[in-house]
């Protein structure tokens, strides 16, 4: 957990901008390193433009080994340098998408009808029904929105959230590669979520800050069988978190009282119906059509 000694140093290497600099070289470096070799201390030097040899020869060695490793003369990027120049590359867009203004969408409030609308601000995806709460709210990098539409970034967020909820279901964080995890039942209910009436499921992370409530029936996001069944009728990954089609208004929620199975959900999209059990970790146990 934060506080250790790699933690301090991941701190050190981000409060100096010549070793930010120089993870952000190596890594514009990684295409080609494919093909031709990492490069050496003078040509990272030049590629970074530092003039003075030993200014620069001191913020390469802080950065061995944690960050950066020398083989052959030669210095290569380590995961953590490529983890920060991505963070580094989501987190600053400079476009106009800092934030977008408020845009109706085609998804419609369970409660009332109207119209969900979608906002881009803080760093923060929202679709919400002006008078019920947020259908959705996902932490989500400027980048997301550099190429993209508002209900681009609807779609790609949803998609990106299907395969989270998979690698959560498998134990893994999809944000920092730790020990992570769904598990059910969770006592209090977020009251700003649209859904309110269903029950919920956490997600989180051991490891770092990853945690939220989703809808149990969520918790089968990006399963083949799931993804089966919605791609048979024409719908996707979106199709099964908002709208009509949604899993958390498919689903009929039943708790087994037991570990395995712990919970029954039967999802039901009209003319077919597919049972799966999981248990309380949210791991599928079995499914099957009826
Ligand atoms: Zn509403
Ligand atoms: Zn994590």
């Amino acid at each position: 957990m934060p506080g250790d000694g790699a933690h301090d140093e991941t701190y050190a290497v981000l409060t100096d901008e010549t070793r930010v600099r120089i993870l952000l070289a190596l890594a514009a470096r990684y295409d080609e390193a494919w093909s031709s070799e990492w490069p050496t201390f003078s040509e990272l030097r030049e590629q970074v433009g530092v003039e003075d040899t030993s200014r620069f020869s001191y913020h390469l060695d802080e950065l061995q080994d944690e960050f950066v490793r020398k083989v052959d003369g030669r210095y290569r990027p380590r995961v953590a340098a490529l983890e920060i120049a991505s963070a580094i590359r989501a987190g600053t867009y400079d476009g106009d998408a800092a934030s977008v203004d408020p845009q109706g969408t085609d998804y419609e409030c369970p409660h009332c009808g109207q119209a969900l609308v979608a906002a881009y601000r803080d760093h923060s995806l929202f679709v919400v029904c002006p008078d019920h709460g947020a259908a959705v709210a996902y932490p989500l990098a400027p980048r997301a929105l550099a190429d993209r539409t508002l209900s681009e970034a609807i779609d790609v967020s949803l998609r990106r959230h299907a395969c989270d909820v998979r690698l959560l279901r498998s134990g893994v964080c999809p944000r920092c590669v730790g020990t992570a995890g769904l598990s059910v039942p969770r006592e209090s209910v977020p009251d700003s979520y649209l859904l309110d009436d269903v029950a919920y499921a956490t997600a989180s992370c051991e490891d770092c800050w990853l945690s939220y409530p989703l809808p149990v029936a969520h918790a089968v996001l990006g399963h083949p069988a799931v993804e089966r069944l919605y791609d048979e009728r024409g719908l996707g990954p979106a199709d099964a978190q908002l709208g009509p089609h949604d899993l958390a208004r498919v689903s009929e929620v039943a708790d087994c009282d037991g570990d395995a199975p712990a919970v029954r959900l039967t999802v039901d999209l009209g003319d077919e119906s597919l049972v799966v059990e999981l248990d309380a970790a949210c791991r599928v146990l079995d499914h099957w059509r009826r």
